[in-house]
């Protein structure tokens, strides 16, 4: 055996699984036995924005299937290099709420802090995918201002951390960013956005628990899972040891073409999470960002899935579907309109 070089070594694991991650396209189409006609596409849409991917989420993908719902999320395709219309770099308004670097304060109550441009996977139709990080203070790990801020602003009782993705960040700066959100009194709420613990279950370690524990701030983590064959033996027992220390947990899923839209596996990944203590929160649909137009999914069919997914699962299990619009107060919920045939305008009709 090779012994590791000492800088390995003394990294905590889930830091070694992410710096071992699979960045080559070539390497992934051999590990899972794929056509090697899908490279050339691969490598140049790869050249905008990396391929990255832990073996760990690999290992959940079906080999030679070039239509797998993990694959489809993380595969570089030509579509990417399409212009699209109505698609651009900044679909949800990021830039315009910014209120300190690394600091977006869209919603009240609430602010986001993109803590790091790092994460353990690049998902394909990620709406941050040109996101301006080097600007943004988190590239230097810099969140002087953007804490200062949160302290002159006292309407602010919960504080978001995201990315890139928060769990990226090694225990000891994450321990010293929760302790001084710990100081600053009007906070009420710690909420940790991330897909880490899906990706690289191991992150969950000892020493991150014990840290989030130690937080005198409520504490939410929203998960990012989009499709049940995500969900692991490994993951299931992260979700395990989190809601063990009193962590609330929820998810996110992006509704996306070729991936999760259908009834079936909605509903399948609802009852899926559940089964290992989440519950869905939101299910988005896919924010506009250049790149990303081929996952997108007609409003029409998310209002179809969703009417039929309420006639299937427990409420308490069907997520709410919505939009994300620049300048809102809110995430934006996607109704349907009511049809004739629920008797609601025949019956308001009949009334004189
Ligand atoms: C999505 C988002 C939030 C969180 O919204 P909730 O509806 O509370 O989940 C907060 N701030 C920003 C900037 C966001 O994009
Ligand atoms: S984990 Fe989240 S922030 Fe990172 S690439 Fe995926 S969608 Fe984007």
């Amino acid at each position: 055996m090779i012994p590791a070089s000492p800088a390995v070594r003394e990294m905590p694991r889930w830091q070694a699984e992410m710096a071992r991650a699979i960045t080559q396209p070539a390497e992934l189409l051999r590990v899972l036995a794929l056509d090697p006609a899908l490279l050339p596409a691969a490598e140049r849409a790869a050249e905008r924005f990396p391929l990255r991917v832990p073996r760990g989420f690999v290992a959940r993908m079906r080999r030679g299937d070039p239509d797998d719902p993990l694959l489809r999320q993380v595969l570089p395709l030509a579509a990417e290099l399409d212009d699209a219309d109505g698609f651009g770099s900044d679909p949800v308004g990021d830039l315009a709420a910014r209120v300190a670097p690394g600091l977006l304060h869209k919603y009240a109550g609430r602010a986001l802090l993109v803590v790091t441009a790092a994460c353990g996977v690049h998902c394909r139709y990620c709406f941050r995918r040109d996101y301006p990080y080097a600007d943004s203070g988190a590239r230097a790990g810099d969140w002087r201002a953007a804490l200062e801020h949160i302290t002159a602003d006292t309407s602010i009782r919960e504080i978001i951390l995201s990315g890139g993705d928060p769990l990226a960040l090694a225990n000891p700066r994450l321990r010293a960013l929760i302790e001084q959100l710990d100081d600053i009194t009007h906070l009420q709420r710690l909420r940790i956005h991330s897909r880490q613990p899906v990706v690289l279950p191991e992150r969950i370690d000892d020493e991150l628990l014990e840290i989030i524990a130690g937080s005198r701030l409520q504490q939410v983590m929203v998960l990012h899972v989009n499709h049940a064959n995500e969900i692991d033996a490994a993951l299931g027992d992260a979700c395990r040891r989190l809601r063990q220390t009193g962590i609330t947990l929820l998810n996110q899923a992006v509704l996306l073409a070729g991936v999760n839209d259908s009834v079936k596996t909605q509903s399948q990944l609802c009852e899926r999470l559940f089964a290992v203590g989440v519950l869905p929160y939101y299910l988005h649909l896919l924010d506009r960002v250049q790149g990303a137009a081929h996952y997108e999914v007609p409003t029409e069919r998310a209002l179809t899935i969703m009417e039929l997914l309420r006639a299937e699962l427990p409420g308490f299990l069907v997520p709410r579907l919505v939009r994300e619009e620049a300048g809102a107060a809110a995430k934006s919920p996607v109704y349907s309109t009511p049809e004739p045939r629920h008797g609601l305008r025949e019956e308001s009709a009949r009334v004189p």
